[in-house]
């Protein structure tokens, strides 16, 4: 079936007799065809890019094992309990933050019960705050100290659920990621809050 056309499809004006596009159009509509064409092509490209990579990362999420879960989860809780405490003294020995401007300057994330012998309070954010690398090493050797400033911190009530709170808990995969994610999104919204 073939239509009368009146207008030329490039330039939108008045054809003549039987013209389907005026001839000095003729160029300039096929390069501005082509031009069409190629962003198409690349817009198709990109969104497949796009596909391709959501999938590979499904496929790389679904090889992880729970401790490889673990892993990335803590380190999100733990980035998050150093942004937290970023204006706060060391846990156990009240040693000031080492620059405000450094969020993560020379400091640890310091688990009042350890993730070894406590793994349910592992992200348990009264468990775990801001302290020097120093005295994160001593470990135990610092629980005392700790335990103080915790109070003073936290109050008498909230430490002494953590240390009646013994019932182990076993890590899911959804709960990993799920805490993961959340960790370092609050993170960010932490991060950003800051001058
Ligand atoms: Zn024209
Ligand atoms: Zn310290």
């Amino acid at each position: 079936m073939t239509f009368k056309r009146t207008r030329c499809p490039h330039c939108k004006g008045k054809l003549e007799g039987a013209q389907r596009i005026h001839p000095h159009c003729i160029d300039a509509y096929a390069d501005a065809q082509a031009a069409k064409a190629d962003r198409a092509r690349a817009r198709a490209a990109r969104m497949a890019a796009k596909v391709e990579k959501a999938e590979t990362r499904k496929r790389r999420e679904a090889l992880k094992r729970i401790p490889d879960l673990i892993k990335e989860a803590q380190t999100a809780f733990n980035a998050w309990v150093r942004a937290r405490d970023a204006a706060q003294p060391c846990i156990s020995c009240d040693s000031p933050p080492p620059d405000l401007s450094q969020l993560h300057a020379g400091r640890d994330a310091g688990h009042y019960r350890s993730t070894g012998s406590a793994s349910h309070l592992r992200f348990h954010p009264d468990n775990c705050h801001a302290q020097c690398v120093k005295c994160n090493k001593w470990g135990a050797g610092r629980a005392v100290d700790y335990r103080i400033r915790l109070v003073r911190r936290i109050g008498l009530e909230r430490v002494e659920a953590l240390e009646n709170e013994n019932v182990t808990h076993k890590w899911q995969r959804t709960e990993l990621t799920e805490i993961r994610d959340t960790y370092r999104a609050k993170t960010k919204e932490l991060k950003r809050g800051k001058p």
